[in-house]
């Protein structure tokens, strides 16, 4: 069922053990809000550990927060009366971290996409909210002082999904929180450094070949690029590098849907959609199987090529273009 913060906080203080799982193919919002609930578990007394399935993309780890989270298999010798999943739509999103709560539902769910269904025993879930981690930070002021280190934790998930407050989500409210959070001795300094300062020579290799991949359709309105498994391999990068990579490509002048494919592995795809103005890519990637909001979305394919991706979510993207823009 829905429920109000109120109810969810009373919830959490119920809690013995509790575990907090964020979102595989972790992003910054992901690992702040892990992070962050988990801190503020912890420093009101309670019991918590944090999990997310994949590895933590390296350039996050200088960063406090990121020691807080376990991979499943750290977990799995330790029991659980209280699972909280944060900054995911649906359960798929948290990958091998389901086998911590066999069989069962999350406790409580805490996030922020329009796509969300409410797939916990409790959820919470503010469309309106420009990162998990602001609903982390009203639980917080509930609970707990908020000091420098729980600030620089949470401000790393606000700078992250909205481009480092560039995004239609970032009204005054989010500037205000920011602010009391560089108050408490937070720096977005640090975090911008971490993550947007700090590319491989190997990275900008591939973002090279990604960029010989550009395709324009719809007269420059949609655009895509990929990742192969080869471009990967020959340039000696991960899948983790090429975060940033869909926001160059919607920063072509002109563009509205911005696409990027990248295959992981063998058979396996990750798409993520960016839109500037006014296409709602959320529709586009939750007929695809994903979800997200409605200006970054993302879903993703296993069993399938890479080309049968691309043909399949370009013929997606520019049905919801044409209708969007028939609005
Ligand atoms: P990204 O493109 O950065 O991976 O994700 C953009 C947004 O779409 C994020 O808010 C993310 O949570 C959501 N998203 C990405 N991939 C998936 C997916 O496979 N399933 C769902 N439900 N949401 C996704
Ligand atoms: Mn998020």
């Amino acid at each position: 069922m829905w429920a109000t913060l109120e109810q969810i906080i009373d919830r959490l203080k119920q809690g013995r053990a509790i575990l907090v799982i964020g979102h595989a193919q972790p992003d910054g919002d992901a690992i702040s809000s892990v992070a962050g609930l988990v801190t503020v578990l912890r420093r009101y007394g309670l019991s918590a550990s944090g999990c997310i399935a994949d590895d933590i993309p390296w350039y996050y780890k200088s960063l406090p927060g990121a020691d807080l989270i376990a991979s499943p298999r750290e977990l799995r010798a330790h029991s659980f009366d209280t699972t909280v999943v944060v900054d995911s739509s649906d359960i798929d999103r948290i990958g091998e971290a389901d086998v911590l709560f066999e069989g069962d539902v999350p406790d409580v769910t805490l996030d922020h996409h329009r796509t969300n269904r409410g797939f916990g025993r409790l959820n919470y879930c503010d469309p309106d909210s420009a990162a998990t981690a602001m609903i982390v930070l009203d639980i917080a002021r509930a609970l707990v002082p908020v000091d420098r280190e729980l600030a620089q934790i949470l401000l790393l998930g606000i700078a992250t999904d909205t481009g480092f407050f560039k995004y239609p989500s970032v009204g005054a409210h989010v500037l205000e929180a920011a602010a009391q959070l560089v108050q408490h001795g937070a720096s977005i300094q640090r975090i911008a450094s971490a993550v947007l300062e700090n590319r491989s020579l190997n990275t900008l290799r591939l973002l090279a070949r990604m960029f010989d991949t550009i395709t324009l359709r719809e007269e420059g309105k949609v655009a895509f690029g990929w990742v192969s498994k080869e471009a990967l391999q020959e340039t000696g990068c991960t899948d983790q590098d090429t975060e940033g990579f869909v926001g160059e490509i919607r920063a072509l002048h002109g563009v509205e849907v911005a696409i990027l494919f990248v295959e992981s592995s063998e058979g396996e795809v990750h798409v993520s959609l960016r839109s500037k103005s006014f296409v709602d890519v959320s529709e586009v990637a939750a007929a695809l199987g994903g979800g997200g909001h409605a200006r970054a979305a993302g879903c993703s394919f296993k069993k399938a090529s890479l080309d049968a991706v691309v043909d399949k979510v370009v013929t997606a993207a520019v049905q919801g273009f044409r209708k969007d823009a028939r609005r």
